[in-house]
């Protein structure tokens, strides 16, 4: 659960209790419980061609977007429910939560932005065209590689990196196995 970050609404102090314990209706979390709902990991700037067809393999699945918060840092984000998030959307396990959870303050989360705080991210992906899109017109140079990049993947085949990574799962998976009795 990493909320976003750049929204403007600054550090506020003071207790961070979850709305999704306390859930009075004049609270501005009120049936809301969003937070809870996703989490997100940070990832490196993505620099090389790897790194680019990654975030393109990020993209291809389902509810998995990627954003770029206001101090240029790279997340994945996965569109997931927490399984301690109960069926009144609160949270089941508030005094053993995570510390992630304990130090969120709902005061910075963007829902509670305002137009002029400005837009959430710096960059939102929420699929592949749309980080394609992005690289074209912000990395035009990056772009044309990577274009290249994925038609020589294309011509040259890519059974023999296939069948490289698939002895690899094989023998990892025969070394997990328990030895015979
Ligand atoms: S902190 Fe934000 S996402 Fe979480 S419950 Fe409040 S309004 Fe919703
Ligand atoms: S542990 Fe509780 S506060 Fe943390 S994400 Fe899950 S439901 Fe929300």
């Amino acid at each position: 659960m990493t909320m976003r970050q750049g929204n403007g609404l600054g550090q506020t102090g003071g207790a961070n209790l979850l709305p999704v314990l306390t859930k009075q209706p004049d609270h501005p979390c009120f049936q809301c419980a969003k937070c809870c709902k996703y989490m997100s990991v940070e990832i490196d700037a993505p620099r090389t061609m790897r790194d680019y067809d990654h975030i393109v393999w990020y993209l291809y699945h389902d509810k998995v977007s990627v954003f770029v918060d206001w101090e240029s840092d790279w997340f994945v984000l996965f569109q997931s429910p927490c399984e301690h998030l109960n069926a009144q959307g609160m949270c089941g396990v508030y005094e053993k939560r995570p510390a992630i959870c304990k130090d969120f303050d709902w005061r910075e989360c963007e829902n509670h932005m305002t137009p002029e705080d400005g837009p959430a991210d710096k960059w939102l992906f929420e699929s592949a065209e749309d980080f394609m899109a992005w690289l074209k017109k912000q990395r035009p140079k990056a772009h044309q590689r990577f274009m290249r990049f994925l038609r020589r993947r294309h011509e040259s085949g890519e059974e023999p990196e296939l069948k490289r990574i698939s002895a690899k799962r094989v023998r990892a998976r025969r070394s997990a196995r328990p030895a015979p009795a």
